[in-house]
């Protein structure tokens, strides 16, 4: 059914969901393409975490001095104008058809790390409170997890993470109370094999909701994680407002 839906969408025209011009199978047009992805693919970001950074470097003073538990960051698009405007079609007003876009960037994405990515052999999505779930009727990490794995034919293991308790809202917190609030958060109930693993949510700000599930994911046997988002805020997580949980 879904091999059919995008084979009509390929041989129909639609808007691209930024500037409305003709764009194939639900895609953005090429100049929105480009912009999004020369906005975040051609800047220098920490390799570790993907904040931005000023100059080429292997990882930034943030993770130099708080190691994160997940090895390396790839993002699809960074969190400003206009990819925020996508970001909040597909989370505010459920437009669904983003996590395709997202996923089909951030396949490319992957694709073209240097050095390479390891072999991922589970893709694991950050599992929503149940608060988000009544109020949205999906999770986004979820929606895009189910993509990727459409994208790159990596498993989805949605089964890997659970959340334990549902979290206080992180906008009002600095990021020191942030990072106590998520501590705890996620556990996971199965014994993973010695495998890499990417952990896929919508939005990175922080950081630390990601930490919190890759340090459950290596406690329960992955070798390594991988983080793995649609958008990225441009600034050091120091820096940044939480936009994943103003949005939550
Ligand atoms: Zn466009
Ligand atoms: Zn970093």
């Amino acid at each position: 059914m879904y091999s059919i839906l995008n084979k009509i969408r390929q041989v129909f025209p639609t808007a691209c969901p930024l500037c409305a011009m003709p764009a194939a199978g639900a895609d953005l047009c090429d100049g929105c393409h480009r912009d999004l992805w020369q906005g975040r693919q051609t800047q220098a970001a920490c390799r570790q975490c993907g904040g931005s950074l000023a100059h080429k470097l292997s990882s930034c003073g943030d993770c130099r001095r708080r190691l994160p538990a997940f090895a390396l960051t790839v993002a699809a698009i960074s969190f400003s104008y206009p990819g925020d405007l996508l970001i909040r079609g597909f989370k505010e007003r459920g437009q669904l058809a983003h996590a395709g876009l997202f996923a089909r960037m951030l396949s490319r994405a992957m694709s073209m790390q240097v050095p390479a990515l390891p072999a991922l052999q589970a893709l694991v999505p950050i599992p929503s409170g149940h608060a988000s779930l009544r109020k949205r009727g999906f999770n986004p990490a979820a929606e895009l997890a189910r993509e990727l794995c459409r994208s790159t034919r990596i498993p989805l293991r949605q089964g890997w993470l659970r959340r334990t308790r549902e979290a206080s809202l992180q906008k009002t917190l600095n990021s020191a109370a942030r990072r106590k609030s998520v501590e705890g958060l996620y556990a996971c109930d199965e014994s993973i094999p010695a495998c890499w693993v990417g952990v896929v949510d919508d939005v990175m700000t922080s950081g630390s909701t990601l930490h919190q599930a890759a340090l459950v994911l290596r406690q329960a046997g992955a070798l390594g994680v991988v983080a793995l988002v649609a958008a990225r805020t441009p600034r050091g997580p120091e820096h940044a407002e939480d936009t994943r949980d103003s949005l939550a």
